[in-house]
């Protein structure tokens, strides 16, 4: 594949939030280069690949426009389909609420992200990085050699370690509470709640943050901890926490600990929220790299597909001279932006309760299953706000 020398916006990163960016600009008639440095779109797996139902993202991020591949993806990235969500918190007592979602998978997803955006018009580039940025024009190296591409907009949707966003200036200040740490296992040969997406809370086994089992049909699952390497106890690393979740964790060993592990997954998930800025007069940044994540589980696969269409729609605008490059950032924080804060104000109130198990046990049998979706999805009842501050102060 030879690239031409220029087009109007390179997008940086194919995964969720890249490809829509791209699909929604390519459909809008300008010429788009798609970049990814993965050889083949989707592998490595980085993924729990939990994403709640269409009519379900509409309730969760109510002010935002989804994009059409959050509804219309096809049945084959589909794992299976859950209607349940439980928290077991740390004394083992359970309680949750229902919620239709699928386990993806992610791999097959974000090929079909990725082939949709082709469809549409966009031109794609794989086993490529892009090394660094001078102004719009990119320096490329990889599977077709080395390239000077030019453009009038780069979208940077390349991840929590984005380039683009360090080479412009739009990081968040460092805050290491803000990274979570994600590590899982892809299992076989385990027979776990089929309906139901589980998430378990213990500082012993999950420092600052949760353990997962989402079933992937048959019997397989997906296993894994999001949690913080701040709060890691020495000598711990997050495969150890794993390890010790899957094979001595009081409940979830009895399902796990005879599976077979077919795949090893990492990776970073940023839970600090966005920076001031996501714009600059000729960048923008979306997904992982722009922390559009809901902080209160990591979730960013539709966070990051409506920043990306946020993102391509903007350049779009831009360079049909409707806007301000920089409207960008006051467009995505309209639908988007107050679950995202909200979701780090929380997750940092939890963060206070997570250092004493009995303080976490008594939150979850204090929140009712409504107001847990509530905060699930960013938003926080008047009532729990009061309650987790006082058992915070309560904590000293
Ligand atoms: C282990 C784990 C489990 C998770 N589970 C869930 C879950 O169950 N549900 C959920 O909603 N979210 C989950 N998340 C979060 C979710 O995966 C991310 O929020 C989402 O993938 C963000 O999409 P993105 O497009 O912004 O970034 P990414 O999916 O990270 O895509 C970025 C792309 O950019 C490419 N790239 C990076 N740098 C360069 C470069 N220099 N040149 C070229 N290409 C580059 C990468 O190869 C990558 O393909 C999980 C995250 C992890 C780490």
């Amino acid at each position: 594949m030879k690239p031409d020398d220029s087009y109007d916006i390179i997008v940086v990163g194919a995964g969720p939030a890249g490809s829509t960016a791209a699909a929604y600009a390519a459909k809008n008639g300008l010429s788009v280069l798609l970049i990814d440095k993965k050889k083949d779109i989707g592998t490595p797996l980085q993924c729990g690949g939990f994403l709640p139902h269409y009519e379900t993202l509409k309730e969760l991020v109510p002010n935002a426009e989804l994009p059409y591949t959050l509804e219309n993806y096809p049945s084959s990235c589909i794992h299976t389909t859950t209607s349940y969500q439980r928290f077991i918190a740390p004394s083992g007592k359970s309680k949750g609420f229902d919620v239709n979602a699928d386990a993806l998978d992610r791999r097959r997803f974000d090929r079909y992200l990725a082939k949709e955006a082709s469809r549409v018009g966009a031109q794609l580039m794989i086993g490529t990085s892009v090394n660094s940025l001078n102004g719009t024009t990119i320096k490329t190296d990889g599977a077709f050699g080395e390239h000077t591409i030019k453009s009038k907009v780069i979208i940077g949707a390349d991840g929590p370690n984005s380039i683009v966003a360090r080479s412009k200036g739009l990081i968040r200040e460092i805050d290491i509470m803000g990274m979570g740490n994600a590590f899982e296992y892809e299992l076989s040969g385990v027979d776990v709640d089929k309906d139901a997406v589980e998430m378990y809370f213990g500082k012993e086994y999950v420092p600052g943050g949760y353990a997962w089992i989402i079933s992937q049909g048959g019997n397989c699952a997906n296993i894994g901890v999001g949690i913080r390497e701040a709060l890691f106890e020495h000598g711990m690393c997050a495969r150890d926490y794993l390890d010790k979740f899957m094979y001595e964790h009081p409940i979830a060993s009895n399902k796990l600990k005879d599976g077979s592990i077919i795949s090893i997954v990492s990776g970073i998930v940023p839970v600090g929220g966005a920076p001031k800025k996501t714009a600059t007069k000729d960048t923008l940044i979306a997904g992982d790299a722009a922390g559009h994540v809901i902080a209160t589980n990591g979730g960013g696969i539709s966070t990051a597909m409506i920043g990306g269409k946020i993102a391509g729609e903007t350049a779009v605008d831009f360079i049909n001279g409707k806007c301000a490059l920089t409207d960008y950032d006051k467009r995505w924080r309209l639908q988007m932006g107050l679950e995202i804060k909200t979701a780090v104000y929380i997750r940092k109130l939890i963060d206070g309760l997570m250092r004493s198990d009995s303080m976490m046990s008594q939150a979850i049998n204090a929140i009712s299953p409504e107001h847990m979706k509530a905060i699930q999805c960013g938003r926080l009842p008047d009532v729990v706000k009061k309650s987790l501050l006082k058992m915070n102060i309560g904590l000293g």
